[in-house]
């Protein structure tokens, strides 16, 4: 994942409250004729180039890069309140 702002191109009013969605690949054996689960192996997450990223707010689901390109399409505004004394 990328150090980057996020904005979701869906909602647009997030930039915040994100969730990334992993792939797990669980190894597992069965029996051929009953078909029951006899084994089951710890998960391995699948590396992904891009990660999915869903927004918590309009539960969109897209590439990262959507997230970061409208990111910077739009900004967030420099709001810095500085004190005058
Ligand atoms: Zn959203």
């Amino acid at each position: 994942m990328q150090e980057k702002p996020y904005f979701c191109p869906n909602c647009r009013s997030n930039r915040v409250k994100f969730s990334v969605i992993t792939s797990y690949s669980q190894f597992f054996m069965k029996d051929a004729l009953s078909g029951a689960i006899q084994e089951f192996q710890e998960p391995d997450a699948i590396q992904e180039a891009e990660p999915t990223i869903q927004c918590q707010v309009c539960s969109f689901i897209g590439n990262e890069l959507r997230f970061i390109k409208q990111a910077e399409r739009e900004p967030r505004m420099n709001t810095t309140t500085t004190t005058m004394y």
